[in-house]
């Protein structure tokens, strides 16, 4: 019984800090973007050769495909520490959500970051109502800015991009594969915004 007890214990309190922990690692790394004070981890041939069998990514960041937002750059992180599924509007489809799957499965990692961003032209277009280049990703987006200008919302851009953001977060918390691995404390899914301008991200 004490085995048990011991065992559900550490279950329910070991995992979710390693979440924490790898969400606390993610924003120190901003935070030392932020400051221009990077340290640059994980680059060297010694880390190439460390991951070449085999990665763990501690975490797995979805994002957009704009050029301003690359992971590794803004969460100053480096090789083998992120697994990253990048598209216009930062939208999860069926083929984002099983790369998502794949490494919250296969490669453990930890915490799942949806990342939005200031000034996204994917979900600029589809306030605009310009979308006839971008129709499967706007059709993702849609419901998003329909919720904001529904609520009138100050600035309809930024509440959309938040909105889809969080939107996105809600899909892959109702995937039943990543439902399970919440339910054991093993990964923690959050969504995000990142600041162009400051370079600092928030989360949601
Ligand atoms: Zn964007």
């Amino acid at each position: 019984m004490f085995y048990i007890l011991t065992a559900l214990f550490c279950a329910s309190l070991i995992s979710p800090l390693a979440a924490g922990e790898n969400l606390k690692k993610l924003m120190d790394g901003n935070a030392r973007y932020v400051q221009d004070k990077l340290e640059h981890p994980n680059r060297t041939s010694e880390r190439r050769d460390a991951v070449i069998s085999k990665q763990e990514p501690f975490a797995v960041i979805v994002g957009c495909a704009d050029s301003r937002v690359a992971p590794e750059i803004l969460f100053d992180q480096g090789v083998g520490d992120l697994f990253v599924v990048r598209v216009a509007g930062n939208v999860i489809g069926p083929l984002e959500l099983e790369s998502v799957e794949y490494a919250a499965v296969y490669l453990h990692s930890s915490i799942i970051l949806v990342m939005g961003h200031e000034n996204c032209g994917a979900v600029g277009a589809v306030v605009q109502g310009t979308t006839k280049d971008i129709e499967a990703v706007a059709k993702l987006i849609q419901p998003s800015v329909d919720e904001a200008k529904k609520e009138n919302s100050k600035d309809i851009l930024s509440a959309s991009i938040k909105k889809n953001a969080i939107h996105m977060k809600e899909e892959l918390v109702k995937n039943p594969v990543l439902q399970k691995l919440m339910k054991e404390g093993k990964i923690e899914i959050q969504a995000a915004y990142y600041n162009l301008q400051t370079g600092a991200v928030e989360i949601l």
